[in-house]
């Protein structure tokens, strides 16, 4: 069983609790019109030439034996709350069949997190939901028709697997991505803040649209469309209306 990564990051700090390594996963059933990961929406991989006209892939197959002798590689340095978190793209298109990579890190006792959109069928969520310790969620356009209008994807796959994680009292820790246009408005984050109140006990991170996929964007050739950071005032202010 080989899984498609795009990018292996060691000592990562911000991608959960402790120092971790954060493994992207390829493929993702979401279009976010921000997304700075273009390289990981389809699961293939993809060849370009970098700017000294060399040419690069994006993405590379993995075994579960590399991949957990990857993340076995800065074992000393987990201590009680780091470890491994999967992150993409969208991990969740992957793990079923890479279950074992799962396993094999819970029977070292070394701490699993997700980054997901919960977009997909619950029934790629089921067999894996125990093994992960810290669900990442990002809470992004919360009306079901504009979810699925901009996002190009169905609103009832996030909102059953949300309830099944809830049903089953696992740590959820939501993120929020604030992009003009898209979430940034009082309706939209009304109804981010009662998701926040309803399925996590956590607080909630919220971090401004940026521009730093650019240049994959043309890596790859897609067009590309700039978008404006959010100043830092009001995403604390955000923050704390969220929070509150
Ligand atoms: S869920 Fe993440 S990887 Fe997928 S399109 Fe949205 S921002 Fe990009």
């Amino acid at each position: 069983m080989n899984l498609l990564i795009s990018n292996v990051q060691r000592f990562s700090l911000h991608d959960g609790p402790g120092i971790r390594t954060t493994v992207f996963f390829m493929g993702c059933p979401l279009r976010c019109p921000w997304c700075c990961n273009p390289e990981n929406l389809t699961k293939e991989i993809k060849k370009y030439k970098d700017i000294n006209g060399e040419e690069k892939v994006y993405g590379k197959e993995y075994t579960i034996d590399e991949l957990e002798q990857l993340i076995l590689k800065d074992f000393d340095y987990y201590s009680d709350n780091g470890g491994v978190t999967y992150s993409g793209g969208e991990p969740l298109l992957q793990l079923k069949e890479g279950k074992e990579l799962l396993v094999r890190m819970k029977e070292r006792g070394i701490s699993q997190c997700i980054e997901t959109s919960l977009s997909v069928p619950i029934e790629l969520l089921e067999p894996i939901v125990d093994y992960i310790d810290i669900f990442y969620v990002d809470l992004k356009i919360m009306d079901e028709k504009k979810y699925e209008e901009k996002l190009k994807r169905a609103f009832i796959y996030f909102k059953n697997n949300l309830d099944f994680l809830h049903s089953k009292n696992k740590k959820i820790c939501f993120r929020v991505p604030i992009v003009d246009n898209f979430t940034n408005n009082e309706e939209n984050l009304k109804k981010v803040k009662e998701y926040i109140l309803k399925y996590s006990n956590e607080k909630a991170t919220v971090f401004s649209v940026h521009n730093m996929g650019k240049i994959k964007y043309q890596n790859l050739n897609i067009p590309y469309k700039e978008f404006s950071p959010i100043p830092k005032e009001q995403i604390e202010k955000i923050e704390k209306y969220l929070n509150e």
